[in-house]
Order: structure tokens, then C-alpha cells, then sequence
């Protein structure tokens, strides 16, 4: 099996941390400023069953320079092309303006959405549920996973999920 994955979500979510980690290799420049990534990074991930790559796309997450018509076409079509999208939020914040702003990108769009939460070794686990639900009401997400990128908690059931659907 094989497939493309696009990572997408606000700035400073852990988008780059996460590309980091499931190619083992410093390849996407992690920073607190969310300009600092400005092409699509692609890392591949070969193991016994699947070949994964992963595209970081940290251009489209800007409301403060909404992208332009032509360019949001190209954006939407980047998504039409890959197997799984990858909607990454931060777990430790609530649902704010520049996520609902990539989740509206999203709207119409046949690929399956995962729902990524990021930044779980900030969250205390009773309160996970609450979280999931309060971005179940926003998308139909074809799978809600939490992870700690930086951690790499539940990291591997993730890639699982992926590979489910290539
Ligand atoms: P991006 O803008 O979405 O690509 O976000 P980055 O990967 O650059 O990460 C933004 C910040 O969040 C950095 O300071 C990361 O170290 C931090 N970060 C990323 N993942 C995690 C995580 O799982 N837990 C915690 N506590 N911090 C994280
Ligand atoms: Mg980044």
C-alpha cells in the first residue's frame, strides 16, 4: 500500500513537530513562527506494509493573509489529490477562529479527515472527551486520534489508522 498524506492546521499546532517525528529526521524547520515553513515539505515513511508521504502545507494557515482565490483552488486541489487529510490541533486550546478558518477548506471535500489532537501530554485525560467532542461538532471527522507529537504517544496507532485507508 502506499499514499499521500497532507498535515494541515493553524500555525504552531505541531504540524512540523509531528513530520519530524514519523520520518525520524529533522526535515521541516519547527519554530514558534509560523512563517518560518514555507513550502510543502514532503517526508516519506517505508515500513513492512506501506509506503506514507507526508506533505506539510504551512502556507494556507494564515486569516491574517487570507489566501487569494487562485491560490485556495490550488490548496483545495493539493487536498483532492492525497488519501488522508490531516487536520492537526492543538488538544491544549480550544477551537478558535484559524482553525475553523483550514476546516472550512475542508468543507465538501471527499478525502477521509482525521482529526489529530496534538499536544496531549498538556491535557489531563478526563478532560480529552470533552475536547474531541467540542471538534466533532464542527466536521465529520472520519477519526478523532490524540497524540503527543513531541512525545510520541500514540504516534504508531495513528500511522495504523492511515494505513487503513491507502
Ligand atoms: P507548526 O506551526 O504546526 O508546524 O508547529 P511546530 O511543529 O513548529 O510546533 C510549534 C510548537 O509546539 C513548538 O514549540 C513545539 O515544540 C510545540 N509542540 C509540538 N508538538 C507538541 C506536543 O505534542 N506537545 C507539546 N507540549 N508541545 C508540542
Ligand atoms: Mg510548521
Amino acid at each position: 500500500k502506499s499514499g499521500f498524506i497532507s498535515i494541515i492546521g493553524r500555525p504552531n499546532v505541531g504540524k512540523s513537530t509531528f513530520l519530524n517525528r514519523v520520518v525520524g529526521q529533522k526535515i521541516a524547520i519547527m519554530s514558534d513562527k509560523p512563517q518560518t515553513t514555507r513550502n510543502k515539505v514532503q517526508g516519506v515513511v517505508t515500513n513492512e506494509n506501506s509506503q506514507m508521504v507526508f506533505i506539510d502545507t504551512p502556507g494556507i494557515n494564515e486569516p491574517k493573509h487570507k489566501l487569494g482565490d487562485f491560490m485556495l483552488k490550488v490548496a483545495k486541489n493539493t487536498f483532492r489529490e492525497v488519501d488522508v487529510l490531516l487536520f492537526v490541533v492543538s488538544a491544549a486550546d480550544r477551537i478558535g477562529k484559524q482553525d475553523r478558518y483550514v476546516l472550512d477548506m475542508l468543507k465538501g471535500i471527499d478525502v477521509p479527515v482525521f482529526l489529530v489532537l496534538n499536544k496531549i501530554d498538556q491535557v489531563h485525560p478526563d478532560n480529552l472527551p470533552k475536547i474531541v467532542e467540542s471538534y466533532r461538532n464542527e466536521f465529520d471527522f472520519a477519526e478523532a486520534i490524540p497524540i503527543s507529537a513531541l512525545q510520541g504517544n500514540n504516534v504508531e496507532n495513528l500511522l495504523a489508522k492511515i494505513e487503513e485507508r491507502l
